[in-house]
């Protein structure tokens, strides 16, 4: 006797329902929807739907919804429309409050799972720590949640109050002699956290600040058949020292397929598996999701053409990619004075999208989220000048000369344009020279005019993306982090615009680039 189970996985949904992208209104393949439209070809006996958190912040819609009295999440209406089975709270989901993040969960026909997080010392905070999955054929799957316990150092002291968050290690390790004594014939954490680790060399990829131990629970626990992941938003399907690994990107982006297939000899054994990643392009938006949200995503659409403020004098659209970043648009000094103003910090840098719009001069808030549309947050780490100089010589690899004329350099373009990884930086005076080689192409760098030592010490803010050494700047990962704040950087610019009402274009540009 043979049977085949399936488990289907999203994470790090961030709000996205509807194929839309709302900095411009455009169709895009993300969304609940889509995903509902591809988990209907599953026979739901044989399947399990879960997802491993970062569900309910990050879109403009999960933004609004959190200021307004509602009677029904949007998220958990669709989440049961889909007969999610099982749900894993996120770092984000705890953005809007405890109180909201249970209103949620209890909305939820799912089971919210959740092993290593506490309140008042004694209680889960959470439903259950663990589900014995069991088909009527008696096969039983053990299904174990997880979340990140580097909460802390994010979330606003007032939200997690009176939560305790303890390692996903240890609890793991207590949890699994308990999970055992149910004789499960397949094990699987459904972990919101990524990996501190190389997947193939176990090399550490970043400081071991305990905020993602997928790496660890591979080595110390063999006797674990999946890890479903998240956190990170990478792609991962792969079988690593014979585990199933799975981390489904971001944004309803990618579906992680797992299949279990069980053999039935003297009692159920696991006989196989598999992982795969399916997209949703082929697959149409859900109509009934459509509808359960159309609503709320009424409500966001008002939103997003909300005039907040007006820009005063020039224009602050951006027409031209290049120059915005080789003259430094305004707009950057503009967002880099707020992130040094809410941070407190002494340097600031930010990057603009690959297709960063500008205000138009009635400034809306899909202007906002059409010129900086991540969701980041930002951190704040400190700097001493060697390491600075570091991290402006990877930005000075963004130019480079072309029949003598400064352009940018294919690195950042082919075979996939990531201008976003070129950062601009306020607080400092510098210039690129671009005929210089890699690594030596900063020539002068000062702070209100005097030469910046290698010893001397600065408090810098930027986002987690690149706080965490994403585009590959390594020379982040190992900064000491001082705080971290977890508003996301659109919503500091809407409500630094709705304060000041009127923005004045900085033209003064501290940025020098020469051939
Ligand atoms: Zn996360």
């Amino acid at each position: 006797m043979k049977k085949t189970i399936q488990i289907l996985h999203t994470s790090d949904i961030h709000g996205h329902i509807l194929p839309i992208n709302y900095a411009n209104n455009e169709y895009q393949d993300i969304g609940l929807s889509k995903i509902s439209t591809l988990t209907k070809h599953y026979n739901k006996s044989n399947t399990i739907l879960i997802d491993t958190g970062d569900t309910i912040q990050g879109s403009p819609m999960m933004h609004i919804l959190q200021q307004k009295d509602h009677d029904t999440h949007p998220i958990a209406s669709t989440m049961n429309h889909m007969k999610y089975d099982y749900f894993i709270p996120g770092n984000h989901d705890f953005n809007f409050g405890q109180e909201y993040l249970s209103s949620f969960t209890n909305q939820l026909n799912a089971t919210t799972l959740c092993a290593n997080i506490t309140k008042d010392n004694q209680s889960l905070l959470f439903q259950k720590p663990y589900d014995i999955y069991s088909t009527k054929e008696g096969i039983k799957i053990a299904f174990i949640g997880l979340t990140t316990d580097y909460i802390p150092n994010w979330e606003q002291p007032s939200h997690i109050k009176n939560i305790q968050f303890h390692s996903v290690i240890d609890s793991l390790k207590n949890i699994l002699v308990e999970v055992k004594k149910h004789q499960p014939q397949a094990i699987v954490v459904a972990y919101h956290g990524g990996f501190e680790k190389d997947l193939e060399t176990f090399k550490p990829t970043m400081k071991d600040t305990k905020e993602n131990v997928g790496s660890a629970i591979i080595e110390q626990f063999p006797e674990v058949d999946v890890l479903l992941s998240g956190h990170q938003h990478r792609k991962i399907a792969q079988t690593v020292r014979n585990i199933l690994v799975s981390q489904p990107s971001s944004k309803g982006d990618l579906l992680s397929e797992i299949t279990l297939e069980f053999e039935h000899h003297n009692g159920w054994t696991l006989k196989n598996k598999q992982i795969k990643q399916l997209t949703t392009n082929n697959y149409p938006s859900d109509m009934r999701i459509e509808s359960i949200v159309a609503h709320e995503e009424e409500i966001t659409q008002q939103y997003l053409d909300q005039v907040i403020g007006k820009v005063s004098g020039e224009s602050m659209q951006i027409n031209n990619q290049f120059l915005a970043r080789f003259n430094k648009h305004p707009i950057v000094s503009l967002i880099n004075n707020i992130q040094l103003e809410v941070s407190g910090a002494i340097i600031s840098c930010m990057s603009l999208a690959n297709d960063s719009t500008g205000f138009d001069d009635n400034i809306s808030v899909r202007n906002v989220f059409s010129t900086y549309p991540f969701p980041n947050t930002l951190t704040i780490v400190k700097i001493n000048g060697k390491e600075l100089k570091l991290a402006l010589e990877e930005n000075a690899k963004y130019f480079t000369l072309i029949n003598n004329q400064i352009t940018i350099s294919d690195t950042f373009s082919k075979p996939k344009e990531q201008h976003y990884n070129y950062d601009m930086f306020d607080g400092v005076e510098y210039t690129i020279k671009v005929s210089n080689p890699i690594g030596q192409r900063i020539i002068s760098l000062t702070r209100h005019n005097h030469q910046i030592q290698e010893t001397d010490e600065f408090t810098l803010v930027l986002n987690n993306y690149r706080a965490a050494g994403g585009g590959d700047f390594q020379i982040f990962r190992n900064l000491d982090v001082i705080k971290e704040i977890p508003k996301d950087v659109p919503i500091l610019i809407i409500d630094h615009i709705k304060e000041v009402k009127t923005i004045v274009p900085n033209k003064k540009n501290n940025i020098t680039i020469i051939k």
